[in-house]
């Protein structure tokens, strides 16, 4: 039987989904025509398109919004009914019901900025609606805590760091000192990350079930880091990471939570033809032709020259364009460097279209991913890739590198592909080009795979099943909270 006739099935979760696997098994080395599979479209070779002269000039001179627009309003529980389906909003509010009342308090180290407070800034209202009264506290401290706490943060992920006495009594002081500034009379404490670890000296004072939420990769930590923050940890109930590999052996019971994204947030929900038609426009983006897109921050852990050298590679066949969107360059000197390495290593290219964006524009990336007809995301390093997780959501055939939480996400030839070089990105980039009816399966696995597993409905059902757990109102068992056995 033909590679391309035979059916696969797979089972994630519980949900069976469909795929005609592309071949071969592993990418090559060298880009080589490839071999059928799926319908078969045919390449012609690149020739310098005659790129009309309105989008040279919006390439040149893109049109960036310069002011944030106002915030949308929040969206309210009802309205993701239209996306789960009935049943689950039922099975959340059921889930809540037996938690009216039970009164939270999460505690982070900051309010805006970083992946966490978009979370909590979504969860909270959420929880409040269903009637579980949910406090956000953010805790203070000095410069010399923050860089402290930074330093943690880049030792925690394997970098080197000297620990001395003085860093950990600063580590301790304003943990302290913020303990004692707040009160906790609530049955239920989430502290997300290392930063207020310190607060659990306070349980033995207090009636609530505590929970840390580590949103970071500890795979790989700074021994002596670790060594300082484990007799903390380990008085908490629970903890929670994003990953079974992100993992420490504790002496209390872990649970996984993927980090989610808002399916009804500017960045995720639908828009009109006509709206991505415009951010194209103003981009100078043309949508005729084949469209890669990498949003990322302009850093080297996210491979973006890397992206540029399998595009050149793919464009030798195909003719597509790339658009490499990201933000950060203005703020952080090293962003600035690597747009600059980025610029210089695009050239003279016109059809590689280079973004520097402002943090005000979740509307815009929502258009270029929804434009684009490969998500790619080649990082060499990664905490969760909530990109990757956008760009599923967005039923687009995703080919990213296989680290940190990516191939939790990517299924390899079931949910998108996954690459270990620039020749292996070029190539599943060009087969995907190549076989649209495979990229557009790929893309309908990719969205169930988000809906059934990164969407905030699903992380909120599992802080309801979590406190249920910790206040003894439901048993745990070997279910999908758990990590591990
Ligand atoms: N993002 C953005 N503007 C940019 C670049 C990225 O809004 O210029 C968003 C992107 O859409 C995603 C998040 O920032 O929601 C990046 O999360 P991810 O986990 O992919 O990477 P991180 O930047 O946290 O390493």
């Amino acid at each position: 039987m033909k590679e391309k006739d035979r059916e696969q099935k797979a089972v994630t979760q519980d949900k069976t989904i469909e795929v005609n696997p592309a071949k071969p098994e592993k990418a090559p080395e060298t880009v080589a025509p490839p071999e059928d599979g799926g319908q078969r479209v045919k390449e012609r070779r690149f020739r310098q398109t005659d790129l009309p002269a309105h989008f040279i000039e919006r390439r040149k001179h893109p049109r960036i919004k310069t002011e944030p627009p106002p915030p949308p309003a929040p969206p309210r529980l009802e309205d993701y009914a239209a996306i789960i389906g009935r049943p689950e909003l039922d099975e959340i509010r059921f889930l809540a019901r037996h938690l009216q009342g039970k009164t939270v308090k999460m505690v982070n180290s900051t309010a805006v900025g970083g992946g966490v407070a978009e979370i909590l800034n979504r969860l909270i209202p959420l929880l409040n609606e269903l009637e579980i009264p949910t406090k956000w506290e953010v805790i203070t401290g000095g410069n010399d805590f923050f860089e402290v706490t930074k330093g943690f943060h880049n030792a925690l992920h394997g970098g080197d760091y000297n620990l001395t006495k003085q860093i950990q009594d600063i580590f301790m002081a304003y943990n302290e000192q913020n303990r004692q500034r707040m009160q906790f009379p609530e049955d239920l404490f989430v502290i997300h990350d290392p930063q207020p670890v310190g607060l659990i000296r306070s349980k033995a004072e207090t009636r609530g079930r505590w929970i840390w939420r580590c949103h970071i990769d500890l795979s790989n930590p700074h021994q002596g880091v670790w060594d300082f923050l484990l007799p903390m940890v380990d008085q908490y109930d629970a903890a929670i990471f994003s990953a079974p590999a992100f993992t420490r052996r504790l002496a209390i019971p872990q649970y996984l939570f993927y980090p989610s994204i808002d399916p009804l947030s500017e960045k995720n929900r639908e828009l009109d033809e006509t709206y991505i038609d415009k951010v194209c426009d103003d981009f100078g983006i043309d949508r005729s032709r084949p469209i890669l897109t990498q949003i990322s921050r302009f850093d080297r852990l996210k491979d973006p020259v890397g992206v540029i050298e399998s595009y050149k590679l793919v464009k030798k066949y195909v003719d597509c364009q790339l658009v490499l969107a990201g933000g950060g360059a203005t703020d952080d000197p090293e962003g600035a460097v690597v747009l600059q390495e980025v610029m210089e290593a695009a050239g003279d290219d016109p059809d590689v279209i280079i973004l520097n964006l402002p943090p005000w524009s979740g509307l815009e990336i929502n258009a270029l991913q929804r434009a684009s007809t490969v998500i790619i995301q080649k990082s060499l390093k990664e905490g969760f890739g909530l990109t990757v997780t956008e760009g599923l959501w967005k039923q687009k055939p995703v080919v990213a590198g296989a680290v940190g939480g990516i191939p939790t996400q990517i299924i390899h030839k079931l949910t998108g592909v996954l690459v270990h070089s620039v020749e292996g990105c070029a190539y599943q980039i060009r087969y995907l080009l190549t076989h649209p009816e495979f990229a557009t399966q790929l893309g309908k696995n990719g969205r169930e795979h988000a809906k059934e597993n990164f969407l905030i409905t699903v992380n909120l059902k599992r802080w309801l099943l979590l406190f249920q757990i910790l206040l003894g109102m439901a048993k745990p068992s070997k279910d999908a909270l758990s990590v591990g056995a």
